[in-house]
């Protein structure tokens, strides 16, 4: 009786977390978008991801975002999707409340919709927990972050890489918004959610903040998200969010990529704590080569000399994508003819 009793109270906690994680909304959603939770999304139950992560313990832990801690975990699951023994990372809440359900929701619709090879691809889902979790590949080598801003880690980055990861980012924003049926917007582009495989190919993570962009409205209106220094001027000030904005981040991204300097760093005097403010005015009085990046500049081990017309180039690409005024700024196709020249 005892056992039996346990057993209900289990399932029906199962149930309440269930719902209250959203898990009838995104079946619904998912309904809506014409997305079929099993073929794209497993979902998985909380044994499952005690046994791959060894109960959530300290040393599978592999990072901390701002909506919670993210696991290495060793999946054992047979299906047809999935091969056995799949290592993955497992993103965990913190707490949850009403808006953060909404972003797991979105993540989840939004990236069963992809299928591309420069994005992390979502395998799953665990929603009978008081904390959602969401299963995904497990890229090996960290973040674009992490390399730039690590002198041992940033010989790596030649130029050719850097140029490599540009365009892959570049392309992986071009098919979010052009190629895929209901556009997204991503809303947080940065170089901590530019994953690296082995190859250094870039993976872009972290659609918690994404949008689905209707496509008979060119603006969506929104709460302000995204991070401090790749945040759209012209969205901060409005809470109109369109694909340019994806674009400025970038645009600080390109900006990093060529200076190796942070999007905001303190140690910069007042007016330049702003990476697109500072790399901005360098670029406008022909200033530039006082910040690009050294390794750069100099060369890397046997990688290749950028040639100073491709700096120059992919320098007025950055320009162009850190317009304040969004209508001034270049667009996403002209970004995607951009990469390929
Ligand atoms: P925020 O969510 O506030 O933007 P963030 O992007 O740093 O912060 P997460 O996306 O939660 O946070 O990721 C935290 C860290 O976990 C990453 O920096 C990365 O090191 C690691 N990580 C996240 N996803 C994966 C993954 N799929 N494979 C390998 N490591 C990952």
């Amino acid at each position: 009786m005892y056992w039996r009793h346990g057993k209900r109270e289990l399932k029906k906690s199962r149930e309440s977390f269930f719902h209250q994680n959203g898990g009838h909304i995104l079946q619904q959603k998912l309904k809506g978008t014409d997305v079929s939770v099993g073929s794209t999304v497993e979902m998985f139950t909380i044994e499952e991801l005690k046994k791959a992560t060894n109960n959530f313990s300290q040393n599978s832990v592999i990072g901390k975002g701002g909506f919670g801690m993210v696991y290495k975990g060793n999946l054992t699951r047979k299906a047809i999707t999935f091969p056995n023994n799949q290592v993955v990372a497992i993103k965990k809440s913190l707490k949850v409340d009403k808006t953060q359900v909404e972003q797991f929701i979105n993540e989840i619709i939004a990236l069963s919709q992809i299928n591309n090879k420069n994005v992390v691809k979502i395998l799953g889902c665990c929603l009978e927990t008081e904390m959602p979790l969401l299963v995904y590949e497990y890229i090996s080598n960290g973040t674009l972050h992490e390399h730039l801003h690590n002198e041992t880690k940033a010989c790596i980055l030649t130029w050719d890489v850097r140029l490599r990861i540009a365009s892959e980012v570049s392309e992986v924003l071009a098919y979010l918004y052009t190629t895929i049926s209901i556009p997204i917007i991503h809303r947080d582009i940065k170089s901590a959610n530019i994953l690296l495989d082995d190859n250094y190919t870039a993976k872009v993570a972290d659609f918690g903040a994404s949008k689905l962009a209707p496509i008979d409205h060119e603006r969506l209106a929104t709460t302000i998200q995204g991070t401090w220094g790749y945040l759209d001027p012209e969205y901060m000030q409005s809470g109109e969010l369109t694909a340019k904005s994806d674009v400025y981040s970038f645009g600080v991204v390109l900006a990093e990529l060529l200076t190796r300097k942070k999007a905001i760093s303190y140690f910069r005097l007042e007016d330049d704590r702003n990476l697109s403010f500072f790399f901005l005015r360098k670029l406008n009085e022909g200033r530039l080569s006082e910040i690009l990046d050294d390794k750069l500049v100099n060369g890397i081990g046997d990688g290749a000399k950028p040639i100073v017309e491709q700096l120059e180039k992919v320098s007025l690409v950055a320009k162009r994508c850190l317009e304040v005024k969004a209508d001034d700024r270049t667009t996403m196709k002209e970004l995607t003819a951009s990469r390929r020249e």
